[in-house]
């Protein structure tokens, strides 16, 4: 069975067609971080503009890398939700339309689900079940994973988002957006001894986070250092920050691990492409003798290989998973939850 795959939640254009037999035939990707760097953040209305400039392009791309023609398709997975209202109708529509035009079935996945099936794309996946990492911009979220649609939420953030935590220090420490990769290279060079930041819940014995405190110890440590800090206090502070973030993710999995007595810990979501949370991340695997799973790198943030794979998942296990019509419905808000089976 050959899938397409159209993403279109956020700030990204992602289309791939996905074979159960052969695995990922092609991809194509567009990032419109560059049109939402001046604003400091994702502007929704001209992210849907942009979706509709680039999705055509995109799928073409994909049909002529893998050789392709829209006929061969037998199914479109389409990002459902949650995410930007606007954004998501531009892949819902897109997806309608070649299922109306085409008479192929339609799909709508969960785009949480797409980034937690995500690790079984690569070339060693892990196998059910695991623990999973969801790490965000918009999610944190530990989750049990028992097959496909078979989810048990086991603790997630009770205000800021992993990767919203990574953004809004690194705009607090005057880098662009989006800062998660940029605060991440800054704190290489930052020396660990200087500052050091709360680790919000890291002992609540539960598996919920909190990072909207560590957020403000960022600001307040910066304030202290007068006007026009150096740069090598930034790279200092931006380390206390990566460190703090990265004890408490280790320590919460760590955690999860030995509640639910799994050995395989998937990490996913655009957080887990951060080197200093993967070195935490296996240096904890290692001692309890478990395994981590990590996304391709490119696959980390969004794409649309995970939803070609994550609509192909279902459909295989149920082919009435399918929709019965081409009217195209999103849910900007859907919790992970209501998809357990
Ligand atoms: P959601 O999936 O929850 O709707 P999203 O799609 O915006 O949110 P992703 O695309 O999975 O999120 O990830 C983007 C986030 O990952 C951003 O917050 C970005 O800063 C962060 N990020 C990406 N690379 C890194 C990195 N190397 N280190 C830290 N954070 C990173
Ligand atoms: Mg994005
Ligand atoms: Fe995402």
């Amino acid at each position: 069975m050959i899938v397409l795959g159209i993403e279109s939640s956020c700030d990204e254009t992602g289309i791939a067609l996905y074979d159960t037999d052969k695995g990922l035939l092609s991809h194509a990707l567009y990032s419109q971080i560059a049109l939402h760097a001046e604003y400091g953040g994702v502007v929704p209305e001209l992210a849907s503009r942009d979706h509709i400039r680039r999705i055509v392009p995109l799928l073409e791309q994909a049909f002529e890398k893998a050789l392709l023609t829209p006929q061969d398709v037998n199914a479109i997975a389409y990002t459902k939700g949650p995410g930007l209202a606007g954004a998501l109708l531009v892949g819902s529509s897109v997806a309608s339309s070649l299922g109306l035009a085409l008479n192929k079935p339609l799909i709508g996945v969960h785009h949480l689900e797409g980034h937690l099936l995500s690790p079984l794309l690569a070339s060693k996946p892990p196998v059910f079940p695991f623990v999973a990492l969801l790490v965000s911009g918009g999610h944190t979220q530990l989750m049990r994973v028992d097959g496909v649609g078979r989810y048990e939420l086991l603790g997630e953030t009770l205000d800021d988002a992993a990767g919203e935590a990574f953004d809004k220090s690194a705009k607090l420490l005057g880098l662009p957006y989006p800062g998660g990769p940029e605060i991440s290279l800054l704190a290489e060079k930052g020396n660990p001894e200087v500052f050091h930041l709360p680790r919000p819940m890291l002992h609540s014995k539960d598996l919920n986070f909190s990072f909207s405190g560590l957020k403000t110890a960022v600001l307040t440590t910066l304030k202290k250092q007068g006007d026009s800090p150096s740069e090598q206090v930034k790279a200092d502070i931006a380390r206390a920050f990566v460190n703090a973030i990265v004890e408490v993710l280790a320590a919460k999995c760590a955690l999860a691990l030995r509640q639910t007595g799994l050995k395989q810990l998937v990490v996913a979501g655009g957080v887990g492409a951060n080197r200093q949370l993967r070195a935490a991340l296996n240096g904890m695997a290692a001692k309890r003798r478990c395994q981590v799973f990590y996304p391709e790198l490119e696959f980390c943030t969004d794409n649309g290989a995970m939803i070609a794979f994550a609509g192909a998942m279902h459909l295989m296990q149920n082919p009435d998973a399918a929709q019965k019509d081409y009217a195209f419905t999103v849910r900007p808000r859907w919790p992970l939850e209501e998809l357990t089976v």
